[in-house]
């Protein structure tokens, strides 16, 4: 929370200013009930021309003043509340940028972006009602209670009377709002949540047919949303009119007394014109101050919510020693007796880990689906630190390195490739800023990428829709792969990359790769045995262990997962 205050620490300015204008509104207004009164009182002389033109004048100059004040207030309250939420947006994709897969498993994507969006909106809101309301209308009920006491203390007595009744149906009622708000941000991470996956998962959705049960998941949702708010309404539109059945039987009150006064001649008519002006003006400012408490407790629940993205602190950080790593261009992987815990298991991923891999090698990584193998090069480039145990990349801990300058010797491709909206250029280019047509032409050319790309209209500038929903699945992997390849990295990481070519272009590509490789260190995770026959070194996982290291020849003899693998896929002439 304090963190979210300090945000506005830029704009005290503002708020000062706002301030200034708001006291000069505020003066201007509260001065007219009294002008009118002392007309009222004291009647102007017949042809009095003078009075009137002064009189009027000075009316409305005043109300000229207040109503640029009010302009200018507003202005001011925008620059508060859309710089402040430019800043906390900004401040938080900063922060979800330097989380970890970690952290981004713990909160979720869908919620992270309604905190980013509506959370920020809610805030954004809340603040604007805070210039315009909070800072405004205790300023007029202050004066209009100083005011109304000193022309009449009787009946400003009357008035304070209600004070304490209106104060109980405020507590009232936020005793109810509190705890909805909050429900409600929830229920609308949800729906965000059903649309993200509805959105991202409809090819899946149309062809199992589960358009209505889709559209049922997001109806609950939608309704369960609808009823929290309604609810809340419900109990907020209480408050309004018991507010102002109290206020208006105060009203009653003073005419009732303030007329019996009159002719008592103890007040003058216009004094209880002026009394009962300011008694509207607590009015609209406690009405409108009431609207702001059923807006707090949302936007203090989405204040909550931001913060905790803010204090998350991300488990994996660069470390805080400026000694320059040696850059000695090897690519080394070493593995120390490693395991590994995902956060929310008790088992582990990975045990007891220990393998090296050597520059101008191959090792490969084979295993049943769920053996554990992305786990274990996911540590490789830090998206997750290991537990116990040590990864190495050139003889120093992973951990002593800056994550940029890890990363700058590794190139990666994920088990699901992802692509960017823009052109098949723009998406190789990502592996290389300054790459020229060349170079992106020769990285497509051992990808095996050339003969689609050239195939389709625009050639190396076609589009690439987001998400790279408009090529196969094949195409997509091997752009991936001249994008990594365009790096030119020390270590290369192919987490199950070869999975959706068909054999041909598996070989021709694994061929391609090896004479571009040469002295870099390549790790790939693979299926199909025949991917990997030729590694020069093969490790063998098996729920979450190593269970065998060696070349194919060694392991069918020594290592019975390793043989079992190969007898359910190879015929007998492939192995020989
Ligand atoms: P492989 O790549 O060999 O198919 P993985 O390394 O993806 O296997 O997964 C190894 C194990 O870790 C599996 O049992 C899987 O359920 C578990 N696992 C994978 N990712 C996560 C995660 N983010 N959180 C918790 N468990 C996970
Ligand atoms: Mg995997």
């Amino acid at each position: 929370m304090k963190k979210i205050i300090s945000f506005l620490k830029p704009y005290v300015w503002c708020f000062v200013l706002a301030f200034v204008l708001i006291a000069t509104r505020v003066s201007c207004e509260l001065s007219l009930p009294n002008m009118m009164s002392d007309i009222v009182d004291n009647g102007i002389a017949r042809g009095d021309i003078n009075y009137i033109l002064k009189t009027g004048g000075i009316m409305l100059v005043l109300a000229v003043i207040s109503t640029a004040a009010i302009v200018l207030m507003n202005y001011f309250g925008a620059t508060i509340s859309a710089g402040f939420a430019r800043d906390v947006r900004k401040s938080v994709f900063h922060k979800v940028q330097s989380f970890s897969s970690a952290e981004f498993n713990k909160m979720g994507a869908s919620s992270l972006i309604t905190r980013t969006i509506n959370d920020i909106t809610q805030l954004q809101n809340f603040l604007t009602m805070f210039t315009r309301i909070i800072m405004m209308c205790p300023m007029f009920m202050i004066g209009s209670i100083v005011l109304a006491f000193s022309k009449d203390i009787t009946m400003a007595i009357i008035f304070l009377a209600l004070v304490p009744f209106l104060l109980a149906i405020i507590i009232f009622v936020s005793k109810y709002t509190i705890p909805l708000s909050k429900t409600i941000q929830e229920k609308v991470d949800k729906i965000n949540l059903i649309i993200r996956e509805k959105l991202t998962g409809i090819r899946v959705i149309r062809a199992f047919n589960k358009d209505t049960h889709e559209q049922k998941r997001f109806d609950i949702a939608n309704r369960d949303l609808t009823d929290v708010m309604i609810l809340l309404q419900k109990i907020s539109s209480v408050m309004m009119p018991a507010m102002s059945l109290i206020l208006n039987c105060g009203t009653i009150a003073i005419v009732w007394i303030g007329s019996k006064r009159i002719q008592s001649e103890a007040l003058q008519v216009g004094d209880m014109m002026a009394v009962l002006q300011y008694v509207m003006h607590i009015m609209m400012s406690l009405m409108m101050l009431s609207m702001v408490f059923l807006m707090y407790p949302r936007a203090a629940a989405s204040a909550n919510r931001i913060s905790e993205i803010l204090n998350t602190e991300p488990l994996i950080v660069d470390p805080n020693c400026d000694e320059e790593n040696s850059k000695t261009e090897k690519g080394e992987v070493e593995f120390k007796n490693v395991s590994f815990y995902y956060d929310n298991s008790d088992e582990a991923a990975l045990k007891n880990i220990s393998f090296t891999a050597k520059p101008g090698q191959t090792t490969a990584i084979i295993g049943s689906t769920g053996s554990g193998k992305s786990t274990l090069i996911n540590l490789i480039p830090r998206l997750y630190d290991a537990t116990e145990g040590q990864v190495l990349v050139d003889g120093i801990d992973v951990k002593d390195y800056t994550q940029q300058e890890l990363r700058e010797k590794i190139g990666f491709v994920p088990q699901k490739a992802v692509l960017f909206s823009g052109t098949v250029k723009s998406n190789i280019r990502w592996g290389k800023e300054d790459a020229t047509d060349d170079e992106i032409a020769e990285a497509a050319e051992i990808a095996q990428a050339t003969d689609f790309i050239l195939a389709k209209e625009d050639g190396f500038d076609s589009h690439i829709a987001q998400g790279g929903t408009n090529v196969s699945g094949g195409q997509k992997q091997r752009l991936a792969i001249a994008r990594a390849v365009i790096k030119k990295p020390e270590i290369y990481i192919f987490d199950d990359s070869f999975s959706a070519l068909d054999f041909k272009t598996d070989a021709n590509l694994r061929a391609a790769l090896s004479a571009h490789t040469k002295n870099s260190t390549v790790i790939i995770v693979a299926q199909r045995v025949s991917t990997i026959m030729n590694a020069d070194r093969i490790l063998v996982m098996d729920e979450g262990t190593l269970v065998g290291s060696g070349t194919h020849k060694e392991l069918f003899d020594s290592c019975e997962v390793y043989r079992e693998i190969v007898l359910s896929q190879l015929t007998k002439e492939e192995m020989a």
